[in-house]
Protein backbone atom coordinates (compact mmCIF):
# COMPACT_ATOMS: atom_id res chain seq x y z
CA UNK A 1 0.00 0.00 0.00
CA UNK A 2 1.40 3.47 -1.02
CA UNK A 3 0.22 6.52 1.26
CA UNK A 4 0.50 9.66 1.58
CA UNK A 5 -0.61 11.77 4.40
CA UNK A 6 -1.47 15.26 4.39
CA UNK A 7 -2.31 17.62 6.92
CA UNK A 8 -1.25 20.42 9.04
CA UNK A 9 1.53 20.46 11.02
CA UNK A 10 0.66 19.12 14.29
CA UNK A 11 -2.26 17.30 13.13
CA UNK A 12 -0.45 13.66 14.39
CA UNK A 13 0.39 12.93 10.91
CA UNK A 14 4.00 11.46 12.26
CA UNK A 15 2.47 9.77 15.34
CA UNK A 16 -0.15 8.23 13.07
CA UNK A 17 2.13 7.40 10.77
CA UNK A 18 4.52 5.39 13.37
CA UNK A 19 1.41 3.67 14.07
CA UNK A 20 0.70 2.21 10.61
CA UNK A 21 3.70 1.50 9.75
CA UNK A 22 3.89 -0.92 12.59
CA UNK A 23 0.34 -2.17 11.94
CA UNK A 24 1.07 -2.62 7.86
CA UNK A 25 4.78 -3.34 8.16
CA UNK A 26 5.44 -0.55 5.78
CA UNK A 27 8.23 1.76 6.08
CA UNK A 28 7.19 5.14 7.33
CA UNK A 29 9.01 8.20 5.27
CA UNK A 30 9.17 11.25 6.92
CA UNK A 31 10.82 14.22 4.52
CA UNK A 32 11.18 16.46 8.05
CA UNK A 33 12.95 13.55 9.91
CA UNK A 34 15.61 12.65 6.77
CA UNK A 35 16.08 16.66 6.95
CA UNK A 36 16.58 16.73 10.35
CA UNK A 37 18.76 13.73 10.77
CA UNK A 38 21.04 15.44 8.24
CA UNK A 39 21.20 18.65 10.49
CA UNK A 40 21.89 16.43 13.23
CA UNK A 41 24.66 14.98 11.24
CA UNK A 42 25.99 17.99 9.56
CA UNK A 43 25.79 16.60 6.33
CA UNK A 44 26.35 19.48 3.41
CA UNK A 45 22.29 18.62 3.49
CA UNK A 46 21.89 19.68 6.83
CA UNK A 47 24.19 22.80 6.74
CA UNK A 48 22.00 24.00 3.37
CA UNK A 49 18.24 23.37 4.83
CA UNK A 50 19.00 24.06 8.77
CA UNK A 51 18.08 28.00 8.44
CA UNK A 52 14.99 27.36 6.59
CA UNK A 53 13.76 24.65 9.07
CA UNK A 54 14.24 26.71 12.05
CA UNK A 55 12.20 29.30 10.31
CA UNK A 56 9.48 27.65 9.32
CA UNK A 57 9.64 27.43 5.68
CA UNK A 58 9.44 25.20 2.96
CA UNK A 59 13.08 23.51 1.43
CA UNK A 60 12.80 24.16 -2.26
CA UNK A 61 10.88 21.36 -4.12
CA UNK A 62 14.41 20.94 -6.33
CA UNK A 63 16.12 19.63 -3.33
CA UNK A 64 12.74 17.29 -2.15
CA UNK A 65 12.21 15.67 -4.69
CA UNK A 66 15.63 14.17 -5.32
CA UNK A 67 15.93 13.22 -1.56
CA UNK A 68 12.75 11.65 -2.32
CA UNK A 69 12.89 9.79 -5.19
CA UNK A 70 16.24 8.86 -3.81
CA UNK A 71 14.67 7.01 -1.05
CA UNK A 72 11.90 5.67 -3.18
CA UNK A 73 14.01 3.92 -4.60
CA UNK A 74 15.77 1.79 -2.09
CA UNK A 75 14.42 -1.59 -1.79
CA UNK A 76 12.38 -1.63 1.32
CA UNK A 77 9.88 0.26 -0.90
CA UNK A 78 8.25 -2.58 -2.43
CA UNK A 79 5.45 -3.35 -0.78
CA UNK A 80 4.41 0.09 0.21
CA UNK A 81 5.45 2.76 2.06
CA UNK A 82 3.73 6.00 4.09
CA UNK A 83 4.93 9.60 2.85
CA UNK A 84 4.81 11.71 5.65
CA UNK A 85 5.32 15.41 4.86
CA UNK A 86 5.59 14.92 1.36
CA UNK A 87 4.55 15.87 -0.78
CA UNK A 88 3.90 19.44 0.36
CA UNK A 89 3.53 21.69 -2.59
CA UNK A 90 1.72 21.13 -6.04
CA UNK A 91 5.08 20.82 -8.07
CA UNK A 92 6.07 18.17 -5.66
CA UNK A 93 3.22 16.75 -6.28
CA UNK A 94 2.92 15.86 -9.86
CA UNK A 95 6.45 14.86 -9.80
CA UNK A 96 5.80 12.26 -7.47
CA UNK A 97 3.02 11.27 -9.55
CA UNK A 98 5.39 11.03 -12.55
CA UNK A 99 7.76 8.34 -10.12
CA UNK A 100 4.92 6.25 -8.88
CA UNK A 101 1.42 6.10 -8.56
CA UNK A 102 -0.07 5.97 -4.99
CA UNK A 103 -2.97 4.24 -3.37
CA UNK A 104 -4.41 6.57 -1.70
CA UNK A 105 -3.86 10.30 0.11
CA UNK A 106 -5.46 10.34 3.57
CA UNK A 107 -5.86 14.04 4.48
CA UNK A 108 -5.79 14.46 8.65
CA UNK A 109 -7.89 17.15 9.15
CA UNK A 110 -8.01 19.43 12.14
CA UNK A 111 -8.60 23.22 13.10
CA UNK A 112 -5.56 25.60 13.61
CA UNK A 113 -6.47 25.95 17.69
CA UNK A 114 -5.82 22.19 17.69
CA UNK A 115 -2.87 22.36 15.95
CA UNK A 116 -1.12 25.18 18.30
CA UNK A 117 -2.20 23.35 21.21
CA UNK A 118 -0.58 20.57 19.95
CA UNK A 119 2.89 21.47 18.72
CA UNK A 120 3.11 23.82 21.91
CA UNK A 121 3.34 20.87 23.71
CA UNK A 122 5.13 18.59 22.12
CA UNK A 123 8.64 17.14 22.87
CA UNK A 124 10.55 14.74 20.34
CA UNK A 125 13.23 12.53 21.55
CA UNK A 126 16.45 13.29 19.71
CA UNK A 127 17.99 9.76 19.79
CA UNK A 128 14.69 7.53 18.00
CA UNK A 129 12.30 10.89 17.38
CA UNK A 130 9.65 9.39 18.87
CA UNK A 131 7.15 11.83 19.88
CA UNK A 132 5.36 13.39 23.18
CA UNK A 133 3.07 15.56 24.31
CA UNK A 134 3.39 17.06 27.46
CA UNK A 135 -0.76 17.29 28.05
CA UNK A 136 -1.65 14.65 25.35
CA UNK A 137 0.74 11.55 25.72
CA UNK A 138 3.27 11.83 28.68
CA UNK A 139 6.25 10.26 28.87
CA UNK A 140 6.63 8.31 32.15
CA UNK A 141 9.68 10.21 33.20
CA UNK A 142 9.66 13.85 32.31
CA UNK A 143 12.04 14.62 29.62
CA UNK A 144 13.04 11.03 29.26
CA UNK A 145 12.08 8.63 26.03
CA UNK A 146 10.09 5.49 27.27
CA UNK A 147 11.18 3.50 24.33
CA UNK A 148 15.08 4.35 24.47
CA UNK A 149 16.00 6.46 27.24
CA UNK A 150 17.00 9.42 24.81
CA UNK A 151 16.60 13.05 25.85
CA UNK A 152 13.48 14.75 24.97
CA UNK A 153 13.46 18.02 23.09
CA UNK A 154 11.53 21.55 21.39
CA UNK A 155 12.15 21.35 17.80
CA UNK A 156 13.02 24.60 16.82
CA UNK A 157 10.07 24.90 15.02
CA UNK A 158 7.83 24.23 17.52
CA UNK A 159 8.43 27.64 18.52
CA UNK A 160 5.01 29.99 18.42
CA UNK A 161 6.64 32.26 15.62
CA UNK A 162 7.70 29.33 13.39
CA UNK A 163 4.21 27.65 14.24
CA UNK A 164 2.73 30.58 12.94
CA UNK A 165 4.98 31.09 9.91
CA UNK A 166 4.23 26.75 8.61
CA UNK A 167 0.50 27.40 9.14
CA UNK A 168 0.31 29.95 6.98
CA UNK A 169 2.73 28.00 4.82
CA UNK A 170 0.71 24.69 4.60
CA UNK A 171 -2.71 27.18 4.18
CA UNK A 172 -0.72 28.80 1.04
CA UNK A 173 1.33 25.65 -0.31
CA UNK A 174 0.13 22.26 1.06
CA UNK A 175 -4.17 22.67 1.72
CA UNK A 176 -4.23 22.41 -2.13
CA UNK A 177 -2.75 19.31 -2.60
CA UNK A 178 -6.35 18.43 -0.82
CA UNK A 179 -8.93 19.47 -3.62
CA UNK A 180 -5.44 17.57 -5.79
CA UNK A 181 -5.86 14.51 -4.55
CA UNK A 182 -9.69 14.82 -4.43
CA UNK A 183 -10.29 15.29 -8.14
CA UNK A 184 -7.85 12.22 -9.01
CA UNK A 185 -10.18 10.18 -7.05
CA UNK A 186 -7.64 9.32 -4.33
CA UNK A 187 -8.23 11.64 -1.26
CA UNK A 188 -9.74 9.77 1.64
CA UNK A 189 -10.33 12.16 4.79
CA UNK A 190 -10.17 11.51 8.86
CA UNK A 191 -10.90 13.27 12.00
CA UNK A 192 -7.60 13.98 13.64
CA UNK A 193 -9.05 15.47 16.87
CA UNK A 194 -9.24 12.39 18.66
CA UNK A 195 -6.68 10.45 20.35
CA UNK A 196 -3.72 8.76 18.13
CA UNK A 197 -4.70 5.33 19.04
CA UNK A 198 -8.66 6.02 18.27
CA UNK A 199 -7.39 7.52 14.96
CA UNK A 200 -5.61 4.94 14.54
CA UNK A 201 -8.85 2.46 14.83
CA UNK A 202 -10.31 4.96 12.42
CA UNK A 203 -7.25 4.16 9.83
CA UNK A 204 -7.84 0.69 9.82
CA UNK A 205 -11.65 0.57 9.08
CA UNK A 206 -11.18 2.79 6.01
CA UNK A 207 -7.59 0.65 5.22
CA UNK A 208 -8.60 -2.94 6.42
CA UNK A 209 -5.44 -5.07 6.62
P1 LIG B 1 5.49 19.09 10.50
O1 LIG B 1 4.62 18.20 9.68
O2 LIG B 1 5.37 18.84 11.96
O3 LIG B 1 5.40 20.54 10.12
P2 LIG B 1 7.88 17.89 9.35
O4 LIG B 1 8.69 17.13 10.31
O5 LIG B 1 7.07 17.16 8.34
O6 LIG B 1 7.00 18.83 10.24
O7 LIG B 1 8.79 18.94 8.56
C1 LIG B 1 9.58 19.88 9.23
C2 LIG B 1 10.14 20.90 8.26
O8 LIG B 1 10.95 20.22 7.24
C3 LIG B 1 9.12 21.68 7.44
O9 LIG B 1 8.61 22.80 8.13
C4 LIG B 1 9.96 22.08 6.22
O10 LIG B 1 10.82 23.14 6.50
C5 LIG B 1 10.81 20.85 5.98
N1 LIG B 1 10.14 19.91 5.04
C6 LIG B 1 9.68 18.67 5.33
N2 LIG B 1 9.09 18.10 4.26
C7 LIG B 1 9.18 19.01 3.26
C8 LIG B 1 8.75 19.04 1.90
N3 LIG B 1 8.08 18.01 1.36
N4 LIG B 1 9.03 20.14 1.16
C9 LIG B 1 9.68 21.18 1.69
N5 LIG B 1 10.10 21.24 2.95
C10 LIG B 1 9.86 20.17 3.74
ZN1 LIG C 1 13.81 7.56 22.06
Amino acid sequence: MKLIFLGPPGAGKGTLAVLVSETYKIPHISTGEIFRAAIREKTPLGLKVQAIIDAGQLVSDDITIELVRERLGKDDTKAGYILDGFPRTIPQAEALAKIVEIDAAVNFDIADDGVVARLSGRRVCRSCSQNYHVDYMKPKVEGVCDKCGGELYIREDDKIEAITKRLEVYRKQTAPLIDFYRSVGKLTEVDARPSSAAVLEEFKKLFPL
